[in-house]
């Protein structure tokens, strides 16, 4: 013992969370591609909401959020009392480790699982049980294979970052099946909207008919408002209910509850990003593929590029910067010979292919 503040155990364990690098020195206006933002940026609708709110600012948010619970439940067929709105979906997950786990329990995710997940749980305590991915997928059988008596909650993405891969709903369900009910199942679904592949599945359906599921939505990937920070989970009634005892009365603010409404409102504006990504993730994957690199499918609005070694992925991603590109490392992540590139608009996939095409070549 010291005679200084001193942090509960294992939080001087925890890494930082690095986010997605924004600036290149010396470039004015860098080609951001790093965090699976919309780079459309957010629909007018959600613009001029955003920009009306201002005149509210000074009165504390609906706790509740009322208007946003009703527009979301008519917006998915949910039941408005079952839905738990956070800063951000990062917020849903952390109020549901806050509210299940007791030092010594532990999460199951795959081992290239989000990372939100995991800092939380290590906050209380709990630790981090990791699925072999071989495939770079997180099956049912290898995240069954961790569950033991102290697991409380396992976070499966489905598409999952960084990989792009995702769950068909038969596995899902397959899942759910075999975990014990005491242990909840939380499904992230943030990149459901960019979704082809036809055995994929909303959980929504099975989160209704049970008592351990709960999925997860966001409003920082299509609806292009990553910096209003709202997401939310669609919950068993007890979960939403009980998760609430713990949540912060004011989470999500006036002018993103708004903002919110109005994009969900904005088909248009959903229609050209689904559109945006449709088009040009093939194309992307094909171009980078073309010059020799490997890139797994993916199902959200980002792809991820594996390179011979750590080194070739470095200089790879020296180069990009160099052009003014910022794309993602995910080392963080134990791919450390990967870059995660976010599908940008047209100038910006004809500036990565450009530069990836030059790197190849030289
Ligand atoms: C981007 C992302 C989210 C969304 O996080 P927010 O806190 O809602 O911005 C959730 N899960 C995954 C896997 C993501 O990549």
């Amino acid at each position: 013992m010291t005679d200084l503040p001193t942090p509960k155990p294992g939080i001087l364990d925890i890494a930082p969370y690095v986010g997605g690098k924004s600036r290149i020195e010396g470039v004015a206006e860098p080609m951001k591609l790093s965090s699976n933002e919309n780079m459309l940026g957010a629909g007018e609708k959600a613009r001029e909401a955003y920009e009306a709110a201002v005149r509210n600012i000074h009165i504390y948010p609906d706790g509740r959020a009322t208007k946003l619970r009703q527009a979301v439940a008519d917006h998915h067929g949910l039941e408005p009392e079952r839905l738990i709105f956070g800063n951000g979906s990062d917020e849903v997950f952390a109020l549901l480790n806050q509210t299940y786990l007791t030092p010594g329990d532990n999460i199951v995710t795959g081992q290239y699982g989000f990372l939100a997940y995991r800092i939380s749980a290590l906050a209380n305590q709990a630790s981090v049980k990791l699925a072999p991915e071989p495939e770079f997928k997180a099956t049912p059988a290898a995240l069954l294979e961790q569950v033991d008596d102290r697991t409380r909650i396992v976070y499966v993405s489905s598409p999952s970052n960084p990989t792009g891969s995702y769950n068909t709903g038969e596995e899902i369900r397959r899942l759910h099946e075999a975990l014990r009910p005491d242990v909840l199942l939380v499904i992230d679904e943030a990149y459901a909207e960019y979704v082809t592949e036809p055995d994929w599945e909303t959980s929504f359906p099975l989160a209704r008919d049970s008592e351990n599921v709960v999925v997860t939505r966001t409003f920082s990937k299509i609806h292009g408002l990553g910096g209003l920070r709202i997401g939310f989970g669609y919950a068993p009634l007890k979960v939403a209910e009980t998760v609430d005892r713990i949540r912060l009365p004011f989470n999500v603010s006036v002018p993103g509850i708004e903002a919110a409404v109005a994009a969900l409102g904005d088909e248009a504006h959903q229609k050209a990003s689904r559109d945006l990504i449709h088009t040009w993730r093939p194309r992307l994957t094909q171009a980078i593929r073309g010059f020799g690199f490997d890139v797994l499918p993916s199902a959200g609005n980002f792809v991820l590029v594996r390179f011979k070694d750590v080194d070739q992925c470095t200089r790879a991603n020296d180069y990009l910067n160099s052009k003014g590109v910022i794309v993602r490392p995910v080392g963080g992540y134990g791919l450390p010979e990967c870059l995660r590139i976010t599908v940008g608009t047209e100038d910006q996939n004809r500036a990565v292919i450009d530069a990836l095409s030059e790197f190849a070549a030289s």
